[in-house]
């Protein structure tokens, strides 16, 4: 009879810090590969031989490897968060407002907001979320302090918190995003000041955190919903789940397709070269490496996720 395969979710079985070595040495024969995120001149500076990895187990335990306790500009990485606190506000309502298919089009694209009426094709794209800050906005009375409190919680870091410099620079430079918010604006789909909401959104993607900090984070949605860090029933197992999916949609920009291919998780990255990532009933997990590929994803990052999943077997095909 043929013998069934070993299940990779037996952690016994993986030598998780051998592996996260091996990987460390593989990334680092690779550093200068991959662009760093130009067009937010704070990010231009951050040098490219830089690679971290964490990995945070349900039982609180923390693997990591390289520069994982240096701090990095989360960006996109936290539209997981605003997503959850949007979701937590206004339940299934949210998705009339944006939606949750994949775009197949840049982070930052605006063709297809005006086929579509002003309803962005995810919450993971800038226009969506922009639609998340603005629920954000609506629904708390204090939207700055609940996200920061929200992120020092799920990392259980209580000195998490923002660059200011990075808030500044992409202030400036951001005219794609006023454009946006604008435009959405125009259907009716923001209720806040538009400047409001772009200082929200500015605020969130200048989050400064470390690899630890980041696995720590999105550990909840690996554990139906349950924080670790700080023992709080975050969302439901039915809410993680969803996040989960749309995640691995819609979360590594127009490579989502080419990510599940390759790395199997879901995930979100952000252009300042992090990627969180989910191991469904095992893990949060988190890498950087600051070089981006032409999508947008952190290279090495990216290749690191791969050699992982297929070391451990630890994606969800
Ligand atoms: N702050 C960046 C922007 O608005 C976020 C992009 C990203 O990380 O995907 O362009």
């Amino acid at each position: 009879m043929r013998k069934p395969p070993p299940n990779p979710h037996d952690l016994s079985r993986h030598d998780l810090d051998d592996i996260l070595g091996t990987i460390n040495e593989e990334v680092r024969q690779r550093f200068g590969e991959g662009e760093v995120a130009d067009y937010i001149p704070s990010l231009a500076d951050v040098p490219k031989d830089r690679f971290g990895m964490a990995l945070a187990l349900l039982d609180g335990k923390i693997h990591e490897v390289g520069h994982s306790r240096e701090r990095f500009s989360i960006q996109s990485l936290s539209k997981v968060h605003t997503l959850t606190l949007a979701l937590e506000a206004v339940g299934d309502g949210l998705w009339r407002r944006v939606d949750r298919e994949p775009s197949g089009d840049p982070f930052n694209s605006l063709i297809q907001l005006e086929h579509e009426k002003g309803i962005p094709r995810n919450p993971f794209m800038n226009a969506g979320a922009l639609i998340c800050a603005d629920v954000i906005l609506s629904n708390f009375d204090d939207a700055e302090a609940t996200l920061l409190a929200f992120m020092r919680a799920r990392s259980g870091n209580p000195e998490v918190g923002t660059d200011e410099a990075v808030a500044k620079s992409e202030r400036e430079s951001g005219h794609r995003n006023v454009a946006m918010a604008n435009f959405i604006r125009s259907y009716d789909n923001l209720d806040n000041d538009v400047q409001d909401v772009l200082d929200f959104y500015y605020l969130q993607c200048s989050l400064c955190m470390d690899c630890v900090d980041l696995a720590r984070s999105v550990q909840y949605l690996a554990d139906g919903g349950h924080c670790g860090a700080s023992g709080v029933q975050v969302t439901t197992a039915e809410g993680a789940t969803r996040i989960n999916s749309v995640m691995m949609t819609a979360g590594t920009y127009d490579a989502a397709g080419d990510f599940a291919y390759y790395v199997g998780l879901p995930a979100k990255s952000g252009v300042g070269g992090g990627i969180a990532a989910v191991v469904p009933h095992v893990m949060g997990l988190c890498v950087w490496s600051p070089g981006l590929d032409e999508k947008g994803n952190s290279l090495l990052g990216r290749y690191a996720l791969h050699r992982f999943t297929r070391m451990t077997g630890l994606s969800v095909f």
